[in-house]
């Protein structure tokens, strides 16, 4: 596994541009996020106060951020970062596939999120609790586990889940119709709390209580403390500085995730100052070292 420079999570304005000045600068980086870019900017109506960009809609700012990206031949990675290990002199990043990728510094663009936990979750967080079905199946053969699906993409997940598991159920929180395996039993009800004493036991929906091994949460995007353990918080945000850096060496925060106002254009100059961050930090860790 060869380790980049910068390793930025997130594909919105922030993380994009935080990829384009980097890459400017000559730094190694991967760019982790969707090809579509960002729901938040796809479903944006207009835009009236983007500089350069007067009434825009938002499929034509992502299809711009697209095209920016490939002038630059900057690749955006299919996958979700499921957690951010510190390891010293580097981080260590988890993916949604099961694969690792070392970074020297990582910046992160991953937007806000927008559902509360459920009662119970951060209790039985590695306890029966998981985001990451490829990274935690295993633990479930011949055991019974849900997945609750925030979006399309978890269907996938809940049918790897259910050819090492006993029995999974599939919670969708999204109005279409799952399109998950015939083994697999889908549930429309609301899930309300998790139970349990040191393990999880079970869940609880409005309607019944489902017993249980493990549950799999699959967002958009994860809540920060839980994606990086050890990162400083202010309420629902990264502590961040005007250098955007955080508490940790080397770890940056930018765009929604890093506080108020969420706005494009904010965004995407939190992303820049990030990237000249890293890139100062990086320079003077070679010179510190040669
Ligand atoms: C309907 C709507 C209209 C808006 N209109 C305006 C407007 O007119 N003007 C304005 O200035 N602002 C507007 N906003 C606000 C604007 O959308 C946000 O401020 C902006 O998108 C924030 O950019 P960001 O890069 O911080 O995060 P986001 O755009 O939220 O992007 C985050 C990206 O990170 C990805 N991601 C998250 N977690 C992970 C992970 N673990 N691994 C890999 N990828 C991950 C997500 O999938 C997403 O692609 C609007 C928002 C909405 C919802």
């Amino acid at each position: 596994m060869s380790r980049v420079d910068i390793a930025i999570i997130g594909s919105g304005p922030a993380g994009i541009s935080a990829a384009i000045t980097a890459t400017i600068r000559k730094k190694n980086i991967i760019l982790y996020g969707e090809k579509t870019i960002s729901d938040k900017v796809n479903k944006a109506h207009q835009i009236l106060n983007y500089p350069g960009l007067p009434e825009v809609s938002g499929e034509e700012f992502a299809q711009n951020l697209r095209d920016h990206l490939d002038r630059m031949g900057i690749e955006i990675t299919e996958k979700k970062v499921t957690m951010v290990y510190a390891m010293g002199d580097y981080y260590m990043l988890q993916l949604s596939d099961g694969q690792m990728q070392e970074a020297t510094t990582v910046i992160l663009s991953s937007g806000m999120i927008q559902e509360k936990p459920l009662p119970g979750e951060d209790d039985f967080l590695g306890r029966g609790v998981s985001y990451c079905v490829t990274c935690d199946a295993m633990f479930y053969r011949e055991k019974t586990a849900a997945v609750i699906g925030y979006n399309k993409e978890a269907e996938e997940e809940a049918d790897f889940l259910a050819d090492v598991a006993d029995k999974v159920y599939y919670i969708p929180m999204y109005k279409d119709e799952p399109d998950v395996k015939k083994s697999i039993t889908v549930i429309h009800e609301k899930p309300v709390e998790m139970f349990g004493d040191m393990q999880i036991k079970g869940l609880r929906t409005e309607d019944r209580d489902i017993s249980l091994d493990g549950v799999f949460l699959i967002r958009d995007a994860i809540a920060p403390a839980k994606l990086v353990p050890g990162l400083e918080m202010d309420g629902n945000h990264v502590k961040v500085n005007l250098k955007m850096e955080t508490n940790l060496p080397g770890f940056y925060a930018c765009g929604d995730i890093a506080g108020t106002p969420y706005q494009y254009v904010k965004a995407a100059g939190q992303g820049n100052v990030a990237a000249l961050s890293a890139v100062n930090y990086l320079d003077a860790k070679k010179k510190m070292n040669s």
